[in-house]
């Protein structure tokens, strides 16, 4: 049935199949000199997924599976065996030749290919290869490429993978081993952990040859990632933050994306109806935020959270640790270091980095910390400034419903 479907039409079903993949922000990537026509950009079209580097920059990478036929039957997916979906599949030389004329047209700057398993995962793997191989050896495309990798396929392929993608990544899925067992029943938490190591060890084998031969070949230059789906099973918020900061430790991956899970057409009976609330998601990523730039052990981070294990919904995690290690506070704005620094409600490292530079040359009061950073009264609580001593108010009893944004209000640090 596939092979009477239009290019069109199986790019509508694989660009659609895609979308439930958050895990193609394409950060990080060596710079490359651009090839391809000229022409207006636009910023409409099917499988065209606007992704964010974490300097701002938006960056478009068409994303689409190769095929959504797949022989695992994992529950929280639309493209597992049992589910009742349009199916179409993608030839590599079509992927290249899509890719390459989003390309001309200055649609895209990349390419962001998954797959689900076809005939057998070092089958599939073959083909997502193969597509890589035509872009880079047959049209010296220099885009950027990232291939979801299949954890059950031979290590040399997934090797092979990472010699024409700027970033690989490879699915932990679920947070608890439990959870993977319920859910996807075909997955092994030990084989998706060995091909995670293993890419490690090719990565930084690839750097060290690099920095000893010019022209050793680069492996994941933008290195590997991973994804984790957030409310399908029952773990919580501390779960998740100590899978994501073993992942970080064990694997050096570049980013842990969560996936709230959105209930699927055709659900399975074992999942849970409704969504978890897209602030939980969002929450996950500051905490993650706050692992990764602002010096926070995973432990202090999980010290946020509430007694059933998750991180309140209706403030940031930074402020809710605050508020619960409120002896920690106020620190003073002229002397304190920028670890402690780090540590102030409000204060994102951009501001730490203002405040130390400005403190070089004068004693900062209040009206410096207000132009300084974007929420004064946020910060006014744990800081002592030259003309400023919160006094009372770091231990005010409702200091929580003083500082917590109304409920629509999405805040960053
Ligand atoms: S292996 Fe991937 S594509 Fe296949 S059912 Fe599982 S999650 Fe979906």
């Amino acid at each position: 049935m596939a092979q009477q479907l239009s290019l069109r039409q199986k790019l509508e079903i694989l660009a659609d199949a895609a979308k439930y993949d958050a895990s193609c922000a394409s950060s990080g990537t060596a710079k490359k000199n651009s090839v391809g026509g000229k022409g207006v950009g636009s910023t409409e079209g099917m499988g065209i997924c606007h992704a964010y580097a974490p300097d701002g920059r938006c960056i478009s990478l068409l994303k689409i599976l190769l095929t959504n036929h797949c022989i695992f039957d994992c529950h929280y997916c639309i493209n597992r065996k049992s589910s009742n979906v349009a199916r179409a599949r993608f030839t590599p030389q079509e992927v290249a030749d899509l890719t390459l004329s989003f390309y001309r047209r200055n649609y895209i700057e990349g390419l962001f290919l998954s797959s689900g398993i076809v005939k057998s995962a070092n089958h599939t793997m073959d083909q997502l290869i193969e597509a890589a191989r035509i872009l880079r050896e047959e049209h010296d495309f220099r885009g950027y490429i990232h291939l979801k990798t299949i954890p059950e396929a031979d290590a040399e392929l997934i090797h092979e993978a990472g010699l024409y993608a700027d970033r690989v990544s490879i699915n932990v899925e679920l947070p608890t081993d439990s959870g993977l067992t319920r859910l996807a029943p075909d997955k092994n938490a030990r084989q998706i952990e060995g091909a995670m190591d293993r890419t490690k060890s090719r990565i930084l084998q690839a750097k060290d040859e690099r920095k000893r031969f010019r022209h050793a070949p680069r492996f994941a230059p933008a290195g590997q990632s991973t994804q984790m789906i957030v409310g399908a099973d029952g773990a919580s918020d501390v779960d998740i933050m100590g899978r994501a900061s073993a992942l970080y430790g064990n694997f050096g991956l570049r980013r842990v994306y969560y996936s709230a899970f959105s209930p699927i057409p055709d659900a399975s009976a074992v999942l849970p109806l409704k969504r978890p609330p897209l602030i939980r998601e969002h929450r996950l990523y500051q905490s993650d935020w706050l692992m990764r730039f602002y010096g926070y052990a995973p432990g202090e981070v999980a010290q946020a959270a509430e007694a059933d294990g998750n991180l309140p919904l209706d403030i940031d995690p930074k402020l809710a640790w605050a508020l619960k290690f409120r002896e920690r506070f106020p620190v003073d704005v002229n002397r304190a270091s920028r670890e402690e620094l780090l540590r102030v409600p409000g204060l994102g490292t951009k501001a730490v980095a203002k405040i130390l530079a400005a403190r070089r040359h004068r004693t900062l009061r209040l009206d410096d910390l207000a132009r300084l950073t974007q929420s004064i009264a946020k910060v006014r609580p744990f800081l002592v400034a030259a003309d400023w001593r919160p006094t009372r108010l770091t231990d005010r009893a409702d200091l929580r419903s003083l500082l917590a944004p109304r409920q629509e209000q999405l805040e960053l640090f």
